[in-house]
């Protein structure tokens, strides 16, 4: 080792889904959603000046801002944007988790939080899931540096009701509860509600599920606006222009549009029950997941083994050799056409029947 390197900051990074260079696979493995953006996307991209990328963009992105507030019933000082809810995930473990006690979140859950905090040197203790794979809200009340978790949790795809999150956010006024709904669009209910009586919720959401909107990065939060003005304090001493200008407009443009994003969840939300139902059948155990994912264990069958032939057979799924989830297959909600021809290559290697569920 060089004698500078005994001075660098290591980190053992996050690793994303793979994304694969190959042209007609089936992508289940990173719960990208299966339909484009709104059709109002489109028309900003068609107005676009390349002239115009001379400026900078406006630092505050007022027009997405603005368009947030708007759809989700909140004033613009109660919204902070960033690029991707990893980046507003990464702005609240800076700006919140500052205290001497331990951060809280599941053992099983985004497997971004422990790198945030490794790399920002912030003590955390993670706190086991229930043999059910759910989270039990009452572990929740005890010291803690701040508290930590998605809803619909990741990647169980299992969701707490808006009651028990309550519980943990009344029970904490010492510190600032973030919850990642990053799936919340996909039949939960979201804590959103929760913000305007509790001063200590930040409530973050992506464009990246819901919205189609993966490629253009972006992600917001919703919470007091104490809790924001904290947020953009950090996001100003880092970097002022997170946000590109044509992610703005399309952005706000994309938020508009919400009968257009409703309808896809619902059909995805359909595929999902449906995919439910005949794994089931194939003999794997489905928790009931409220998310654009499946997470499943097959009763005799190895995960490992399954994910190397789907792969093999072009269909890309998301395997973790970890303990406590070793056994578990998470696979993303594509197209209807995309979830048969799962289950039809799922047929032909476990060797079953799965015909007529469609
Ligand atoms: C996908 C995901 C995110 C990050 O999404 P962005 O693309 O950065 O908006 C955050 N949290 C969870 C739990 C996710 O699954």
């Amino acid at each position: 080792m060089s004698d500078w390197e005994n001075n660098v900051r290591k980190i053992v990074p996050y690793t994303p889904g793979e994304q694969p260079k190959e042209k007609n696979i089936i992508k289940l493995n990173t719960n990208e959603n299966p339909f484009p953006p709104s059709p109002k996307v489109d028309e900003v991209l068609k107005d676009i000046k390349y002239t115009d990328m001379r400026l900078y963009p406006d630092p505050d992105s007022t027009e997405l801002v603005k368009a947030i507030a708007n759809t989700y019933g909140v004033k613009p000082s109660e919204v902070f944007v960033g690029v991707g809810s990893d980046d507003v995930l990464s702005v609240a473990f800076l700006s919140f988790f500052n205290s001497e006690k331990p951060v809280l979140f599941p053992d099983i859950t985004y497997s971004f939080y422990d790198v945030w905090a490794k790399v920002y040197g912030i003590d955390y203790v993670t706190v086991p899931l229930k043999s059910d794979l759910t989270i039990e809200s009452r572990d929740y009340v005890r010291e803690n540096g701040g508290i930590v978790f998605p809803n619909p949790n990741a990647p169980t795809g299992l969701l707490m009701s808006v009651g028990d999150i309550e519980t943990i956010v009344k029970a904490n006024p010492g510190s600032v509860v973030i919850i990642d709904e990053a799936y919340i669009d996909f039949g939960g209910t979201s804590c959103l509600s929760l913000t305007k009586k509790y001063d200590n919720l930040l409530v973050v959401q992506t464009f990246s599920k819901s919205r189609s909107m993966a490629g253009m990065r972006i992600g917001f939060a919703i919470g007091n606006e104490k809790l924001i003005k904290y947020m953009n304090d950090v996001k100003f001493s880092i970097n002022s222009y997170t946000m590109n200008r044509v992610t703005i407009l399309c952005g706000a443009a994309a938020v508009k549009d919400q009968q257009y994003y409703k309808d896809n969840c619902a059909r995805i939300i359909k595929t999902r029950e449906h995919t439910k139902k005949a794994l089931a059948r194939l003999g794997f155990e489905v928790p009931d997941s409220m998310a654009n994912f499946v997470f499943v264990k097959h009763k005799t069958a190895s995960a490992g083994e399954i994910f190397e032939e789907l792969k093999k057979r072009g269909i890309y799924v998301r395997h973790w050799d970890k303990p406590i989830i070793k056994d578990y297959l998470r696979i993303t909600i594509g197209t209807s056409s995309d979830m048969l021809k799962l289950l039809g290559t799922l047929e032909e290697i476990l060797g079953k029947d799965t015909s007529q569920v469609f």
